[in-house]
Formats: C-alpha cells, structure tokens, sequence
C-alpha cells in the first residue's frame, strides 16, 4: 500500500499537518503519522517527587516524546508573534504568518481552550517603564492555555483525528530514502512503507535523527546558535504586577560590560520548575497551570544568553550540551543556587537552601553555577538580574533561586523554499525539527502551511 502522505512526529507540527489534511481534503486521503513515543494518555515521566526524584533517563523521554510533542506538558503559552519563537515569517511572509498562528489559535478554541485569556504586550505602562531602565519589552499576543487546558485541547484533537488518520506510536522512522512512487521510510522494527509525499517533524528531541537525514540526502544545512543560562525562581509577588498584566513578558537586556543580549523567555507565574532530559541531557525548564488549585507560590523564567559562532567552529549544541553536561557531572542533574551565594562566591548548600525565604519548586542539587556557566555568560545574567530589580523590586534577594543549566538547543536550519519543502520535491520539514521554528504557535502554523500545500499539489 502507498499512503498519500507520511508525516514523521506527532508533535504540534505534526499534528496541525494532519489535521488541515484531514479538515481540509476534498477527496480521500491516505495519512500515516509515525511516532517514536506514547500515546497522550500513557505518557508518563517516572519523576514522582516520592521513589523517583530526578530524570532516570527513560529511552523515550514522556516529556519530550509521544502525541503532543515537547508541547503536551508545555505551559501553553500561544504566542501569536514575529519578534520570537522562530523564523517562519522568513520563509512565508509576515501577514501570513500571523493569519496562520490565529487559525491554529482558533482552532485550540474550538477543541477546549475556549474561555482561555489573551493577553497582550502592546502600548501597555510597563513598556515605559523597561525602557526607563534599559529593558526592552518585545511585543506579543499570548494565549494562555496552561498545562491542564492544552492537554485537554490534544486529547480532543486526537479523538477528532484518531480514525481519519493512521497513528503509528512507538514507531520511530530510521531512514527516509527516495523511491520511484515518492518516499520510502525504513521504521525502527525494519518494516518500510512508501509515501508519495512525507512531512518531517522530529522536533528539537529528533535533531540528532534530522542531521543524519540530511547529511544521507545531502540537504544543505546551517548551525550556529545555542542560548544558555538559568531559570530564576522567586516569590510570584515580585513579578505579579508583570504577569497579571501580560502573563508572560520577554525583555531583552543589552549589558552594559560585553553588550550581549540576555533575554527572559518562558515565563510561568506561581508555576513549577522542572527538569528535562533531551538526548540523555538533564536541563532546566518550567511550566503551570491555568487551575488555580494547581498554583504554586513562585514564578519562574529563564534568562538566556544567545551564543552564536563563527568559522571553523560549527557544533553550537555540542559545546551547550558539554556545559550541561558538565552540570549534570557536578549536580547528578540540575544545579539550584540562592542568588546571593553566587554573588558572594560561594556554593549553596542544602542547609541554606532550607533557610531560604523562597521553597524550591523543583528538588535539584544545591551547588555552584559559577563551576559551570562561563563567566562572560553568567556575568551578564547576574547584570540582567540587577537591571529587571529595578522594574521588579526583590529579583536581586539573595534568596532568590537560579537553576542551571538551561540550554535552548537550535536544530541546524534546513534548507527550505517558501513552502517548506527541501530541493526534493514533496519531501517538507517543519516545526522545530527544521530549525525554523521554535515555539508551539510556529510549529503548528507551519504544519498548516504544508498541508495547505500539499492539498493544493494533490488537487490540482
Ligand atoms: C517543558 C517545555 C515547555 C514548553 N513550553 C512552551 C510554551 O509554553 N510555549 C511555546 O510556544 N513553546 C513551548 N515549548 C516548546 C514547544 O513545545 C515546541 O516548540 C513545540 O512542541 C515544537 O513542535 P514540533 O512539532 O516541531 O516538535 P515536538 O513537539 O518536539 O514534536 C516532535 C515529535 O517527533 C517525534 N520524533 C522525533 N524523532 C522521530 C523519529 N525519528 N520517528 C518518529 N517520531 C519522531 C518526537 O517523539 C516528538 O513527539 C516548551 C517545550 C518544553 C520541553
């Protein structure tokens, strides 16, 4: 049998191809969606805070892997913007773009996030009030779905798609290879099966896969960034005048002593920190809920630093995954230290982590980041920490908490036309497995535009 369509991940870009295939075809189409994790419902990650303490590094990671992507636990943060979360805007157009990232949102309405708040970073006091003090405030719509409403908008969409296509968990793809009728795929158990078109969306967990197919097919492909840095974790208060108003603000913090860029990015108000294991490397991340009841007494966020080399040095995530390395050798895992045990030059301990005003969300080793971070990166997020002080009275306490590392991984950028599509015709990557994407309203906004395509080719 020949699917007319083979899509490869069944994260947000996956998901959204599928499911503008499935809403949109006038005439039947034959889709397979390959996925190397678990069904939504048995995604479960082992960590119970009780017998299971930190990341035992599962072979398919639940957090990253299975329906929903690295998206299913995500916070749900939607962000319908240009200035961040990727380049999709490049390839297709701006308005485009934006049209394509409120579709998807609507849909995310349609399938149980209706009654989910849209807020909104435009002409708002707070705006003035970083530029004031030397912070920039990127501007964002952001729907916030929460942990809890997004699960339930897959779930939904899983039930609305389940017999319309065919899921293929457990499933990973080895090798995808040209073939007379289209594209052959080799599966991880060695069966194969031919698509005339395949849609490749691995995400950020299936990097390592996509270079290969790259380099097997000779796609051209570029690589150079990586952001590092830490999640600070303090008392929601110092933030709530920020995250009542916008839920979530990125700002952008040039420093003053190398005049690099340090930014926030994933902002969880009363939420939870937790770890994540990508390739067999523990980070940080964090997320929350939209049910009060699941609320914590903290708000966490990331402060990164983007490092971008040049020729000869190509491996940007290698040299991020050898500091996260080097803190999972130190901590056994993530790293939490009090502010002001950095600042005076010192480890935490587990005595002043206890002492501490502010009760870690998330059970890391107590240690010294300063062993870990390189100086000229940590330099400029102790500067940054100084600088949202002054818009956020409390963020430079010595007790507040800063866990190490967070790396935001890039994939390497494919090589891609305006319709997503490699100098193979019918062959698509999408999502943040092409580098092009970083975020889940790009990577589903991209899995609509490929589909779109794909309609347009086969119907023709
Ligand atoms: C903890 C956490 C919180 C986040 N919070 C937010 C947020 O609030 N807002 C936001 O915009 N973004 C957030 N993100 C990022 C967001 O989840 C991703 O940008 C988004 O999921 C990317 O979608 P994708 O479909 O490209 O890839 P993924 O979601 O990574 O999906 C790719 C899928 O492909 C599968 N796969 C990989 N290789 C293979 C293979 N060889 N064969 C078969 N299957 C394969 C993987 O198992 C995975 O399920 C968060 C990420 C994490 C980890």
């Amino acid at each position: 049998m020949i699917y007319d369509v083979a899509i490869v991940g069944a994260g947000p870009g996956g998901i959204y191809t599928a499911y503008e295939l499935m809403q949109k075809a006038t005439k039947p189409l034959r889709v397979v969606v390959f996925e190397l994790g678990h069904p939504l419902q048995q995604r479960k990650c082992p960590i119970d805070g009780d017998k299971v303490k930190s990341c035992i590094r599962c072979k398919t990671c639940s957090i990253m892997s299975g329906f929903g992507g690295a998206g299913a636990f995500s916070d749900g943060k939607y962000n319908i913007t240009n200035d961040f979360g990727g380049s999709l805007h490049a390839h297709i157009g701006k308005q485009r773009a934006l049209e394509l990232m409120r579709y998807v949102d609507e849909v995310n309405l349609r399938y149980g996030g209706e009654g989910t708040k849209l807020y909104s970073t435009a002409n708002t006091a707070i705006k003035q009030m970083c530029l004031k003090n030397g912070l920039h405030l990127l501007d964002a719509q952001v729907r916030h779905l929460g942990t809890d409403i997004n699960y339930i908008v897959l779930q939904n969409l899983y039930e609305a798609l389940k017999d319309r296509c065919e899921f293929r968990f457990g499933t990973p793809v080895a090798e995808v290879r040209r073939d007379p009728e289209g594209y052959q795929l080799t599966l991880g158990n060695g069966e194969s099966v031919v698509a005339r078109q395949c849609v490749i969306s691995v995400g950020r967990s299936g990097s390592k896969w996509m270079e290969g197919v790259c380099r097997a097919m000779d796609i051209p492909t570029l690589s150079n960034r990586v952001d590092i840095g830490v999640r600070v974790e303090l008392p929601a208060a110092i933030f709530s005048h920020l995250t009542d108003e916008l839920y979530e603000s990125k700002i952008v913090y040039r420093t003053e002593k190398f005049e690099d860029r340090v930014r926030t990015f994933c902002m969880n108000p009363r939420g939870a920190v937790v770890s994540e294991n990508t390739n067999g490397i523990v980070t940080v991340n964090g997320h929350s809920y939209e049910d009060p009841a699941r609320h914590t007494e903290n708000t966490n966020f990331a402060l990164l630093v983007s490092k971008t080399f040049s020729e000869p040095f190509k491996d940007s995530n290698g040299y991020g995954e050898s500091i996260a390395r080097l803190s999972n050798m130190l901590g056994g895992g993530v790293i939490v230290q009090r502010f002001g045990d950095l600042v005076r030059g010192r480890r935490s301990t587990p005595g002043r982590i206890r002492e501490s005003f502010v009760t870690p969300t998330l059970a890391a080793t107590p240690g010294d980041l300063s062993l870990v971070i390189p100086k000229r990166i940590l330099d400029g997020i102790i500067e940054m920490i100084y600088a949202l002080d002054k818009i956020a009275p409390g963020t430079a306490n010595d007790d507040t908490l800063l866990y190490g590392v967070e790396v935001k991984f890039y994939n390497m950028e494919v090589e891609l036309d305006e319709n997503l599509e490699t100098e193979y015709p019918g062959l698509y990557v999408i999502g943040d497995g092409s580098g092009v994407t970083h975020s889940l309203s790009h990577a589903s906004a991209s899995g609509i535009h490929v589909a779109r395509r794909i309609l347009r080719e086969t119907e023709a």
